[in-house]
């Protein structure tokens, strides 16, 4: 009879194919080595692992290919032994012991009975009574850069499967996006190209729709931040929050600089990190040893537009009070999740 030791057990081969060929074949090579498999032992750690790593092949031989591994009296013993049959037949009861491979056809997957839509692209988008209505939306990227592929990857990518699926169903789907324009970061980026807020933005709202169209991201419409609709619109939600008592102020310390006259966006303030001490820090980042600062926190902070010391200064903030506005949104965010409420936007 062969011997075995767990240095043999650490050569075996992983595929059946080889593994067969090996108990066929090259266990003869193994007749030397000092473990005896003459008996079979359950008490024996290389025994059991053996088994447990035979078994699956040995199960599915014919009696003739069994007989014809040198193995086969040891394993035959040690599948008598009560304990062992005892364990297979528990393990076999409920484990199969290979999983039975899937025919990948997709056939079962697809329901039945659902017919596509044509979509006419002349016909504009709106809700409709008494049919199942999508909005979707993606995150509004800032117009101050050129978008990268985690910009897409990270945010409308995911939206746009989604979109293209709804329509695929023949839901009756509006899917939009826009480029966000307002805010401190895009009026310093405007101070650094030397250019307007509003050319900037006409510039790299530009650049943004050409590589969304690139990458084939399929709005239905890409609009932008400052257009007058959109002003109407946020200023009317502004109100009715205002007026419903849903607005708070609250005073907040920003990095003012005294030569360009602005606030100062985090990252538009540099300075020498309070962790690394690297020069050239940012107030959001360090880009040295990748610690996430606070711009208060930068030793020598500067302006990174003209290099003036900025000062701290107080500024008021309008905040929305979501914890007034909780009980009203987790009842609707309740019902919305168990009830179509589409005819209720
Ligand atoms: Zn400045
Ligand atoms: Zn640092």
């Amino acid at each position: 009879m062969p011997r075995l030791v767990s240095k043999s057990l650490n050569q075996m081969p992983s595929s059946k194919l080889k593994l067969w060929d090996f108990l066929k074949n090259k266990s003869n090579d193994l007749v030397n080595l000092p473990l005896e498999f003459t008996k079979a032992d359950p008490q024996s750690v290389v025994q059991i692992f053996t088994f447990g790593t035979v078994y699956p092949v040995f199960s599915k031989l014919t009696p003739e290919q069994q007989k014809s591994t040198p193995l086969y009296a040891w394993f035959k013993e040690f599948s008598q032994i009560p304990a062992v049959s005892k364990a297979i037949k528990d393990a076999t009861s409920h484990i199969k012991i290979e999983r039975v491979k899937e025919k990948n056809t997709g056939e079962s997957h697809v329901a039945k009975g659902v017919s596509l839509k044509e979509l006419d692209p002349s016909v504009k988008l709106a809700p409709k009574a008494g049919e199942r209505n999508i909005l979707i939306t993606s995150a509004l990227p800032y117009v101050n850069n050129v978008p990268h592929l985690g910009n897409i990857v990270g945010s409308v990518l995911s939206a746009d499967i989604y979109s293209r699926y709804c329509k695929q169903r023949g839901y009756n789907t509006l899917f939009v996006c826009g480029t966000d324009e307002y805010g401190t970061a895009t009026e310093t980026k405007a101070l650094e190209e030397k250019v307007t807020p509003r050319q900037l933005c006409d510039k790299y709202n530009k650049i943004h729709k050409e590589v969304y169209d690139w990458f084939q991201i399929g709005f239905d419409h890409f609009g932008r931040t400052t257009t007058q609709k959109q002003t109407e619109i946020a200023q009317d939600i502004f109100m009715k929050l205002h007026k419903n008592g849903y607005l708070e102020e609250q005073v907040m310390k920003q990095l003012y600089c005294p030569v360009h006259n602005g606030y100062l966006a985090d990252r538009y303030v540099e300075g020498e990190c309070p962790k690394c001490h690297y020069e050239d820090a940012r107030g959001d980042q360090c880009d040295k040893c990748g610690g996430l600062l606070d711009p208060f926190e930068l030793i020598n902070p500067r302006c990174k537009l003209d290099n003036a010391t900025p000062e701290p200064r107080d500024s008021k903030h309008v905040f929305i009070s979501l914890d007034k506005l909780e009980p009203k949104l987790r009842a609707w965010v309740e019902k919305a999740s168990t009830e179509d409420v589409s005819q209720e936007i």
